[in-house]
């Protein structure tokens, strides 16, 4: 089984197909990864709206682009269990636009595990310096190494923050407790509940996604 490269989500809700999302499923093998030719240029944008991909028992594990989304739909390895009332064309046919696809075979996820990368670690942590507490954009938060790295401290879930330059040059490489410094809440590990958070508020303006996510 070929692992497809994972596709990230960031914290506009865009997608994006760079490393560091959640596992992408890939239900039908190593053909899947070639788009279909048929979706225009056009509605580019709406093409990259998140999806909300749930399991055959109706799990949800993953969240992909419309794009992507309307492949599984085309090659039949999943079904829309909610959509838009918007339309794609292809030469033939309009489709309605996918908000949620469940996949038709049960697909078994070896791990809930979401790749260690800055943007979901901003994600996790909400654009919220974990020192002063204050929301910043992205472009102003770095990831501190809550144990510096020059103390062993990993690059980890449980050791990375987000963190404002402003903190992070106070606490320099010091612990929080050396700099004076108190953590908003201890870093928490990728779980399932970190899983399901995420997709969340990646599908925040979907009332679709609600029932599948319990909230
Ligand atoms: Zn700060």
């Amino acid at each position: 089984m070929n692992a497809r490269r994972p596709e990230a989500i960031d914290p506009r809700g865009r997608h994006s197909l760079e490393a560091g999302g959640l596992l992408v499923p890939n239900p039908s093998g190593n053909a899947s990864s070639r788009l279909l030719p048929l979706l225009p240029g056009r509605r580019a944008s709406m093409m990259q709206e998140p999806v909300l991909v749930l399991n055959a028992t109706y799990e949800p594990i993953n969240v992909t682009a419309v794009r992507r989304a309307m492949v599984l739909l085309l090659k039949g390895v999943a079904q829309a269990e909610e959509v838009h009332s918007a339309e794609v064309h292809s030469a033939a046919h309009a489709h309605k636009v996918p908000s949620v696809i469940r996949l038709l075979a049960y697909r078994h996820i070896p791990q809930q595990s979401r790749a260690l990368s800055r943007k979901n670690i901003l994600l996790r942590d909400r654009n919220t310096c974990q020192f002063c507490g204050r929301v910043f954009p992205s472009s102003e938060l770095t990831l501190d190494h809550v144990l510096p790295r020059s103390r062993g401290g990993r690059s980890s879930w449980e050791n990375l923050v987000a963190c404002c330059y402003r903190c992070n040059n106070t606490k320099g490489d010091r612990t929080p407790e050396e700099a004076g410094l108190k953590l908003a809440r201890r870093p928490r590990p990728f779980t399932l509940h970190t899983s399901r958070q995420l997709m969340r508020l990646i599908g925040h303006r979907d009332e679709r996604w609600r029932k599948y996510l319990f909230y």
